[in-house]
């Protein structure tokens, strides 16, 4: 299984050349076979694979939305991408929490801010370049991020926080970490 991997804190097996979540019943097939070429008895041989070091891998939708998570503030998981451009929501909301929506497009936390939490965007008019770029934001720049899926459910992101000098791991995936170095580098 040098491809092909598992997250034990979600139980999701991931590409780990694509760094990116496959649901085995669904996405997994097509992404084997349309990104990596896999013919059709290497792909089943490493379904077995997964289905043997981990039972219970999330296969579809319904288990993912039923038993997964976004996880908070964690340390990175290295079997996925980690982006440094986040925008996070630095706003609460209605149930007292601390919002935790993270994106990458400006006009995308906008949109988030102005929908969920009726933020009002007042542009100051006059004063200098300066004063302007003190319109209050209510948002952090410059966050580490990571998701699981392009699309669907869990496909946003969610803050994590790097570990300075140590290694993004996934604490019962340490074996992985071999099987990605060998690999990746
Ligand atoms: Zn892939
Ligand atoms: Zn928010």
């Amino acid at each position: 299984m040098d491809l092909i991997d598992i997250i034990p804190r979600f139980k999701v097996a991931v590409c780990l050349r694509c760094r990116l979540g496959l649901l085995l019943d669904k996405t997994y097939d097509r992404h084997l076979l349309r990104f990596h070429g896999l013919a059709r008895d290497v792909r089943e041989l490493i379904r077995q694979g997964i289905i043997e070091k981990e039972p219970s891998v999330i296969r579809d939708e319904m288990e993912l939305a039923e038993r997964v998570e976004y996880p908070i503030l964690e340390p990175p998981l290295m079997q996925l991408a980690t982006q440094y451009d986040g925008l996070a929501c630095d706003l609460t909301g209605i149930d007292g929490q601390k919002c935790a929506y993270v994106c990458r497009s400006l006009t995308g936390i906008k949109v988030h801010c102005r929908t969920v939490h009726g933020w009002a965007n007042v542009q100051r008019r006059g004063g200098s370049k300066a004063q302007r770029r003190d319109v209050q934001r209510p948002w952090r720049e410059h966050v580490a991020c990571q998701r699981l899926f392009h699309s669907g459910q869990l496909s946003g992101y969610w803050e994590v926080r790097p570990q300075e000098g140590l290694p993004a791991t996934d604490v019962a995936g340490a074996s992985a970490y071999h099987i990605y170095t060998k690999d990746m580098t």
